[in-house]
This record gives structure tokens, C-alpha cells and sequence, in this order.
């Protein structure tokens, strides 16, 4: 077992298992978290003996999304301050939110994400990138930021996971879908007792490392080209374009580039506190 300082990466067999680590913040994502798990990721790709790579987290909640409170977020923020203007902003979200969940969505493995209790914004960017999604049956999903006056998160699967019809709806009303819901939309394979979410991803997990590794990898590669010739990869570039927009336009009425939100005013917005 490799132990970075967010996350635990494991191999079981066939199957490497990366896990979130940061249950005190519900797994809030801040760039160091982002950064160890991209390393996690290619530990897993250049391993030959890995055939299948597994995403789940530890504590109560998959993923609270990107980290916008915790005193370590702001440290970080503050010890790598980004370029002025709307600039900065730009080439980090780029990089290291855009940048990194199309790489993982377009590794040539297998991909499976575990998810329970709360999936929110940042938190679907980590599951959707994944070729399958196994949901507990407490998981919730919710994309809230057009509190934060931004349309969308910098991944922006919503139409392609939802439909066009309900994904206008929960952008619009930042409500939650719980897991029989995200199932019966097609964004979730399967929904599972949560105290089975582990010993059924696994299971599905090692059955799909039997098959032959490279026609996996060409089977994924097939669906995922189709998609973007459907325009899924230019529409997700012409989204963030509006999503950098966004941020640019709450910074110059509000001074902040999320509308001075942060995790609290969120959770009591959301009611999720
Ligand atoms: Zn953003």
C-alpha cells in the first residue's frame, strides 16, 4: 500500500483501490488532494498488473466537492497566490480541474467510482470521469453552484449524465437526486446497500480485470470517442469558457469570484448543514 497524506492507494490483486481520505472535511478537494490523487491514477495506469482501478472514499460521504473553507484550502491559497485578474483563475481551473478529470476519464483502464452519502459539484467531477459509477443506497447528487453565480461545474457532464430537461432543472434548483433517481436517469449502473458498497464494486471490479486488457481499453476508447463526436469534449471546452466568465463577472459585482460563498453559506443554503 502506497500512503500519500489524502488519500491511500491499494492493490488487490488485479484491482487497484484508491481511496479519499479526508472524512473530516467530507473529502473536500483542495489541490493537494487533486494532486495525489493524479499520482494515484498513474501508479495505477503504469502498473501492468493492474487491470481495473477503483475510486471510493473513506468516511460518511463521498465527496463535499471542491474545498472553498477548510484553514488548510486558504493556507494553500494563500502560500500560491494566482496571477491577477481573470487570469490566474483560468489557467489553474484548467489544469487542475478540467485538465485532470478529462485525463482520468480518458485513462486506458478500466475505471469504477464507489460512491456514498454526499456527491456535490466537485464531488460529481471525480465520479462522472469514471467509466462506471456504483452508488450506496444513501448517496445523494447535487450540483449547487449557481448560488455561487456560477452555471455549472468545471466538468460539465449535467447533459450528457442527466438529460438536457433534468439537468436544467437541478442547475436550476441545486436540489438533490438520490441514488434510485440518479440510477433511473442512466447516471449510476447500480445502487447497492451501503454496507455492500465495497464488497460489490470489488466483485464487479475484479469480473471486468478478467477480460483482455486491450480490447478494455479500445472498448472505452469506442464509447468515449463516440461521445465526443456527439460534441461532448467541445462542449465541455465552450462550457468553461462561460464557467471562467462567470467567475470573472461575481468578482467584479462581488468582489469574490464565487459570490463570497464558502463551505458554511453553502451547507445552510443547500440545507445540507
Ligand atoms: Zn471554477
Amino acid at each position: 500500500m502506497s500512503n500519500f497524506k489524502y488519500i491511500l492507494y491499494d492493490k488487490q490483486d488485479a484491482v487497484a483501490v484508491i481511496s479519499l481520505n479526508r472524512p473530516e472535511t467530507r473529502n473536500a478537494q483542495h489541490e493537494p488532494l487533486l494532486r495525489e490523487l493524479d499520482q494515484a491514477f498513474s501508479l495505477g495506469e503504469k502498473d501492468d498488473e493492474v487491470r481495473v482501478i477503483v475510486l471510493r472514499a473513506n468516511g460518511p460521504s463521498f465527496s463535499s466537492g471542491h474545498d472553498i473553507g477548510s484553514a488548510e484550502a486558504k493556507e494553500y491559497h494563500k502560500a500560491h497566490p494566482l496571477k491577477p485578474g481573470a487570469e490566474g483563475r483560468y489557467w489553474s481551473e484548467a489544469d487542475k480541474f478540467l485538465g485532470l478529470t478529462r485525463r482520468w476519464r480518458d485513462l486506458p483502464k478500466p475505471t469504477i467510482a464507489a460512491v456514498q452519502g454526499w456527491c456535490i459539484a466537485g464531488g460529481l467531477m471525480l465520479a462522472w470521469p469514471c467509466d462506471l459509477i456504483i452508488a450506496a443506497d444513501d448517496a445523494k447528487f447535487s450540483d449547487p453552484v449557481v448560488r455561487m453565480g456560477i452555471g455549472g461545474v468545471e466538468y460539465f457532464g449535467h447533459p450528457w449524465e442527466f438529460g438536457a430537461r433534468k439537468a436544467k432543472e437541478l442547475l436550476f434548483t441545486g436540489e438533490f437526486i438520490d441514488a434510485q433517481e440518479a440510477h433511473r436517469l442512466g447516471m449510476v449502473n447500480r445502487v447497492v446497500p451501503r454496507a455492500k458498497l465495497d464488497e460489490e464494486t470489488l466483485a464487479l471490479a475484479r469480473k471486468i480485470a478478467e477480460m483482455p486488457p486491450f480490447a478494455l481499453a479500445m472498448a472505452k476508447k469506442a464509447v468515449n470517442h463516440t461521445l465526443d463526436a456527439m460534441g461532448q469534449r467541445e462542449a465541455m471546452e465552450a462550457v468553461f469558457s462561460w464557467h471562467q466568465l462567470a467567475h470573472a463577472h461575481s468578482q467584479l459585482v462581488s468582489g469574490s469570484a464565487i459570490m463570497g460563498m464558502d463551505a458554511q453559506k453553502m451547507k445552510q443554503k443547500s440545507g445540507t448543514a
